[in-house]
């Protein structure tokens, strides 16, 4: 079996060494003998729905996302399609923020998103930093966690409808008000978690690869055999307790 990755603007969109996920990605498809195939995806470059399982997008200063966010509003088109289609999307707070319909930056000016997840985003004042902790249901009446780092100026605010990813334990969030963070539309997914995220979160990472593979067969997600994560739960039982003892703290 084989995971088809697109990685948007690897170059760009790369702080808090979000290239890291992929870097897992890789890791745990070959712990369970499955191949995974990564092709960067920059400036210019097209789009094929179906071409790719499972696209990855990280986060980025406001210059860098300005950068390409008139290159990503223009692939908003095929992403949203190749998302219908049944690809697995995960896209880190500056990639997140430019998946919704536009990011009014800390200059004020507004950058374009490629419209792919119900939600805009607009900078404050201040900057939304440290550990957070949240509450997701991927699966219905399967509650888990997700520890990882925020650092954003942006306040993203949701659609009247949409789903967010989860509800907020510790940390700010999307808007550091609303009680909820991310965004997720099918088997794509929004956060503004760093960290990286999904070393210390890996229950995650296979819901991910688990999508992905199930667009790659053509069908529903791939049932994955358990790993032994002792070291990704000590992690992440550190990163929730940090998200408790001084999460959403300014
Ligand atoms: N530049 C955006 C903001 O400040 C995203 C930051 C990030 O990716 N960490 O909100």
């Amino acid at each position: 079996m084989r995971v088809r990755v697109g990685h948007l603007y690897p170059d760009y969109l790369n702080i808090y060494a979000d290239r890291g996920n992929i870097a897992v990605f890789e890791r745990r498809a070959a712990w369970r003998g499955i191949e995974l195939s990564v092709s960067a995806i920059g400036v210019g470059d097209a789009i094929e729905p179906g071409a790719h399982d499972l696209y990855y997008v990280g986060g980025g200063q406001d210059r860098e996302q300005a950068l390409i966010a008139p290159d990503l509003a223009e692939k908003g088109l095929a992403l949203a399609d190749a998302v219908a289609g049944g690809s697995a999307v995960l896209a880190v707070c500056g990639g997140y923020q430019l998946l919704g319909a536009f990011y009014r930056d800390v200059s004020g000016g507004e950058q374009p998103g490629a419209g792919v997840l119900p939600l805009y985003t607009v900078a404050g004042e201040t900057r939304m930093i440290g550990d957070c902790l949240i509450e997701c249901e991927l699966e219905p009446g399967v509650q888990r966690t997700v520890a990882g780092f925020e650092n954003h100026a942006g306040r993203t605010y949701l659609e009247e409808g949409a789903e967010p990813l989860g509800r907020v334990i510790a940390g700010f969030g999307n808007d550091g008000e609303s009680g909820f963070e991310g965004c997720r539309v099918g088997r794509a997914l929004g956060t503004y978690l760093h960290g990286p995220l999904l070393p210390r979160n890996p229950w995650l990472a296979d819901w991910l690869l688990a999508q992905a593979l199930g667009h790659a067969v053509g069908g529903e997600a791939v049932v994955l055999d358990p790993l032994e994560d002792r070291l990704e739960e000590q992690a992440h039982a550190v990163s929730s307790q940090r998200a408790h003892d001084r999460g959403g703290k300014t």
